[in-house]
């Protein structure tokens, strides 16, 4: 099998920008950004990222905000925020240079076996495994493995599998070719049997039971919640409130929303944000529907555009607030769903409102309106 993995591997392997120069920190940023996401909407933020902080030292020397910043769009933010503080870690308490090991590099935040096993294999030779969900599926459906992949005898057994093949000479290759067959041959769905390399050895291509494995848990449904929210605009600027420094989305900013409790969503927006806020509105028309899902919530959004008219800004459940003018949201640090109220903005403004963009820098509220 690790024969035929690695001549498939030499011939196949896709041309991706981490692989030319396989550095750790390259190789560190890759597995995180790959991580729930997929590698073709990884590469642009990959390439961006290696531009703006092309040194483990530049990313540790950053501002947070940058860094989620340059993250925005890849989503659970953690890693971004895990990353920076795992270079900040690296560089203060030791000469800047990443660890070889799996253990040493568990020790860092946001660095799990997973991760600390692509970057000792790959950038520094050590023979360990890496099992993600690409992997999980290939072992699964080669050795017929009968547990559920995500319960503890499914993983030690699945990781058991992976260690027996890392002992080669070049272990980083093995686990890329384990990773790539996974996500090129042997896919969810539509395993390609037919061209795979390991198919003669392959326990259930032997049986044609490729979809009975990997054996996955049943997902809950998805619970669907209806929110509200509101541009609010004051002087040609909208605001827009930061996260806490942790919980869900920490540090991000966000236009004021919350979940619609009961009542017409037109009706409750602009108590929603007063109670958020502080700030009294006048919503003047619909601006957009967002249907984004988080965890295992499927959520609508309705937005408003709206206009304070008193009041003045609390930090009840935000650690700052910005009036910011629409050609300076984007930006901000923001997730997907609320990047795309920026986006309504824009279209909406479309050139007849070319004031609203030129209104230059943003301002702190401190006075009543
Ligand atoms: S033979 Fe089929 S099921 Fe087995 S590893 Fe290859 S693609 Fe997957």
């Amino acid at each position: 099998m690790r024969r035929r993995l690695l001549a498939w591997y030499r011939h196949h392997r896709r041309d991706l920008p981490w692989r030319t120069d396989p550095t750790p920190y390259a190789v560190w940023v890759s597995e995180i950004m790959l991580q729930q996401t997929t590698v073709t909407a990884a590469v642009p933020f990959y390439e961006r990222w290696m531009k703006r902080f092309p040194t483990l030292r530049d990313l540790a020397a950053a501002d947070e905000e940058d860094v989620l910043r340059l993250w925005a769009g890849l989503g659970y933010y953690n890693r971004a925020r895990n990353l920076h503080r795992a270079a900040m870690q690296i560089v203060s308490e030791g000469d800047g240079e990443i660890p070889h090991t799996v253990t040493d590099l568990m020790d860092l935040p946001g660095i799990g076996r997973y991760t600390a096993g692509a970057i000792a294999s790959i950038a520094f030779g050590e023979r360990v495994p890496v099992v993600d969900a690409n992997v999980a599926r290939v072992l699964a459906r080669f050795f017929a493995v009968r547990e559920e992949v995500s319960t503890a005898d499914g993983q030690r057994i699945l990781w058991d599998h992976a260690e027996d093949l890392t002992q080669t000479n070049n272990p980083g290759d093995l686990n890329q070719a384990l990773m790539e067959l996974g996500a090129l041959v042997c896919t969810p769905t539509s395993p390609r049997c037919d061209i795979c390399p390991i198919q003669p050895l392959c326990r259930a291509a032997q049986r044609g039971d490729m979809h009975r494995y990997p054996v996955l848990r049943e997902r809950p449904e998805a619970v669907e919640v209806t929110e509200v929210g509101a541009a609010v605009e004051r002087k040609g600027r909208f605001l827009i409130l930061r996260r806490p420094k942790s919980g869900r989305m920490a540090g991000m900013w966000e236009f004021p929303h919350g979940p619609l409790r009961g009542g017409e969503p037109a009706e409750t927006v602009a108590p929603m944000v007063k109670s958020l806020t502080g700030l009294d509105i006048h919503i003047d028309e619909p601006l957009r529907t967002i249907e984004y899902t988080f965890t295992h919530h499927q959520i609508t959004l309705h937005v408003w555009r709206a206009r304070a008219t008193g009041g003045r800004v609390h930090r009840r459940s935000h650690d700052a607030h910005r009036w910011v003018a629409l050609r300076d949201l984007m930006s901000r640090p923001m997730a997907t769903a609320q990047r795309r109220i920026v986006e309504a903005l824009m279209e909406s403004a479309g050139g007849r409102q070319l004031d609203l963009l030129e209104l230059g820098e943003e301002s702190e509220e401190s006075a009543p309106i």
